[in-house]
């Protein structure tokens, strides 16, 4: 789907078949309605001044100060569900997005073009920070160009025989997919998670973990206790560098270590302080 134009959700099919007529519900009575309009002509008749002239002009102040707040509220929600639609339609984006590396599941665009539609408010690119309104098809935080550049190397790989490589947070989503390239580069690959059961069981449920999986380490750890840290710091540094079979050497011989640092941004809850 390709959004670019308004949701015509406020409008619809008339009786004479015309769709840009607004549907209105019941009105005023057309008697009612009539009393109040030869009011309204008898009032024009009388003095500025009068009381009588000056309650009713304060009332009508009031409806078309409604009105006026109505209509922009109206306008507001309009572009929230033209943008909300435009993003829902992206891959990243989509309210139905379903994450499971498991189920070979991966996000995917219901959009057929590379752009999604079009923002009725910018929004700032989420690494560049750019203001943009052109929604890429697949990432619905980037800009064009970062999208370009990052789909560029989505899929980008190299040969990782040899080296080991240290992951925190790998059992799901990004850290999953970080790993699985990792283990499917060639690294000895080490994850740390708080469930680790689980991540053996995703793990082993990829079709072509046989390849791979005695090349993986899971710890469970929590990353939050510095102990546990100090203790995970400790026992990678005593296992010693990977050995690596030609190239990518330090200096002095030994081989440069593969690191990967994620920017967890998960908070320590006030219950797990001490
Ligand atoms: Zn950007």
């Amino acid at each position: 789907m390709t959004v670019t134009e308004d949701s015509p959700a406020a409008f619809g099919d008339t009786p004479d078949g015309d769709q840009d007529s607004p549907v209105f519900g019941p009105g005023i009575d057309p008697d009612r309605m009539a009393v109040c309009l030869s009011v309204l002509d008898e009032l024009d008749k009388l003095d500025v001044d009068h009381p009588d002239a000056i309650a009713v002009r304060r009332a009508t102040a009031g409806i078309y100060r409604t009105v006026k707040q109505r209509r922009r509220q109206e306008r507001r929600a309009a572009k929230t569900a033209h943008d909300r639609a435009v993003t829902h339609a992206t891959a990243t984006g989509s309210a139905e997005r379903i994450d499971d590396e498991t189920q070979g599941l991966l996000p995917s665009s219901s959009a057929t073009a590379e752009i999604a539609g079009i923002l009725q408010r910018p929004r700032s690119c989420y690494i560049c920070k750019t203001r943009y309104v052109e929604v890429d098809a697949f990432y619905h935080q980037l800009c064009q160009k970062c999208a370009a550049e990052n789909r560029a190397r989505r899929d980008a790989r190299t040969d990782l025989t040899g080296r080991r490589a240290l992951l925190t947070g790998g059992r799901a989503k990004i850290g999953m997919y970080i790993a699985l390239r990792l283990l499917r580069d060639g690294a000895h690959t080490t994850i740390t998670t708080r469930f680790p059961n689980d991540a053996i069981r995703r793990f082993k449920a990829m079709p072509d973990s046989d390849e791979w999986i005695h090349r993986l380490k899971i710890v469970g750890i929590d990353l939050r206790d510095p102990a546990q840290v100090v203790a995970l710091a400790d026992s990678v540094v005593g296992r010693g560098p990977a050995r690596h079979p030609d190239q990518q050497r330090r200096a002095d011989g030994t081989p440069l270590p593969a690191r990967v640092q994620r920017a967890d941004r998960r908070r320590v809850r006030p219950a797990a302080r001490r």
